[in-house]
């Protein structure tokens, strides 16, 4: 009962911070932010993609950040919203060893996530800058990221990990 009382405030504390940007979302162009976090395996496993350690060591067995996207409730969502705003990475300098733990990327060639951080701003993150500058943008990623502890979660809720390892095959169905 304990814990099913924590798990629900987990939830509604979620949810709440996620209304929160969706509140403030609503005046700047889009609706709500999705904060998207992606499992190791399924990346790797998927067809789509082959998938490399980064340079900078094997990633935790853990949910990492896939990134911060602004979207429309129609399901539609803005993208590459400010080709005069490109990533740079001396705004975010102070954040980069965190960022290498919580957002690597597990893409092929093997990098230290400087292109796939790139990508998610110049793709998602300039369509919130009214909003969020750069610094905020992955600031407020990996503080999210604190906050959904989604590995936590499954775990207290005696999930096992051969559930997360099927999760792709039943997105498939
Ligand atoms: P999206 O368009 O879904 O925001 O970003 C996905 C793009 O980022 C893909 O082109 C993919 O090649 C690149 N990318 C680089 N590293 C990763 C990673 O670790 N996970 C995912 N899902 N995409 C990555």
């Amino acid at each position: 009962m304990e814990k099913e009382m924590k798990f629900k405030c987990i939830a509604l504390i979620n949810f709440l911070v996620l209304q929160c940007l969706a509140i403030l979302g609503v005046s700047k162009g889009f609706d709500f932010f999705y904060f998207v976090e992606q499992w190791p395996g399924s990346y790797c496993d998927s067809d789509k993609f082959s998938c490399c350690y980064p340079t900078t060591g094997k990633p935790a067995a853990d949910f990492s950040i896939h990134g911060l996207w602004p979207n429309y409730r129609n399901g539609s969502y803005p993208q590459n919203c400010d080709p005069n705003n490109p990533f740079n990475e001396s705004e975010i300098a102070d954040l980069i060893s965190s960022m290498r733990r919580n957002w690597p990327s597990l893409a092929c060639p093997s990098s230290s996530g400087e292109s796939f951080w790139s990508h998610e701003w110049e793709k998602h993150g300039t369509c919130s800058e009214s909003l969020l500058d750069q610094h905020s943008y992955f600031q407020t990623a990996l503080t999210l990221r604190q906050q959904t502890n989604i590995l936590q979660s499954l775990k207290s809720e005696s999930f096992q990990m051969e559930d997360l390892i099927a999760l792709p095959t039943l997105k498939m169905l």
